[in-house]
C-alpha cells in the first residue's frame, strides 16, 4: 500500500514528530502540533523558538542515528483520520442493511470497539508505511524563524536534502 506522498513531506513529516516527541520528553506544556509541507514543516506551541530548535536538531540526528520509531506519533492526524474510517467502516457492516433503532445503536458500538482496536495500530501501520519515511541522512534545517507569538507560538523550520 503506497499513497502517493512527495518523499520530501514524508520526511518533513518524520522530523516534525520526532520534533514534537522530543519537546513533550523535555517538559514543554501540551498542547503542540505540526504540519509538513515539502520545503518544510511548521512547529506550534507554548514553547520558546529555542526549546523547538533544539528539539528539531536533535529530532534530526537521532533520526539520522537510526531511531525510526521517533517518526510515528500517537497524536498524528493520520491515527485520527484512521480512527474516523475503521469506526464508519465497522458502523456500516454491523448496523445491517436494515436500519431500524438496535441497528443503529449496534453500529455505533461496533464503531467504538473496531476504533478502539484497529484505530491505534493501522494509523501506526500507515504512518510507517504512507506518510512518513525516516531516511533523513541528507536533510540539513536551513532556516528556523518563528512566524508567530500569540496565541501560541508558531516556528517554521525550512529542511534542504538536496546538497550533500
Ligand atoms: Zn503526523
Amino acid at each position: 500500500m503506497r499513497i502517493a506522498l512527495m518523499e520530501s513531506v514524508r520526511r518533513n513529516h518524520a522530523i516534525e514528530h520526532a520534533t514534537v516527541t522530543l519537546m513533550l520528553e523535555r517538559g514543554v506544556p501540551a498542547p503542540m502540533g505540526g504540519y509538513s509541507i515539502g520545503p518544510g514543516f511548521v512547529i506550534w506551541s507554548r514553547g520558546s523558538i529555542d526549546d523547538v530548535a533544539l528539539a528539531a536538531r536533535d529530532a534530526l540526528d537521532l533520526l539520522k542515528a537510526g531511531n525510526s520509531e521517533l517518526a510515528i506519533s500517537p497524536y498524528c492526524g493520520t491515527n485520527i483520520v484512521t480512527f474516523a474510517l475503521v469506526g464508519a467502516l465497522a458502523a456500516r457492516i454491523f448496523s445491517g442493511r436494515k436500519r431500524t433503532f438496535w441497528s443503529t445503536v449496534r453500529g455505533s458500538v461496533a464503531a467504538v470497539i473496531a476504533a478502539m482496536l484497529l484505530g491505534r495500530p493501522l494509523g501506526r501501520l500507515l504512518q510507517r508505511h504512507c506518510t512518513t519515511l525516516p531516511y533523513v541522512e541528507a536533510v540539513k534545517l536551513v532556516e528556523i524563524r518563528e512566524l508567530s507569538q500569540k496565541p501560541v507560538s508558531i516556528v517554521w523550520i525550512r529542511t534542504d536534502s538536496s546538497a550533500r
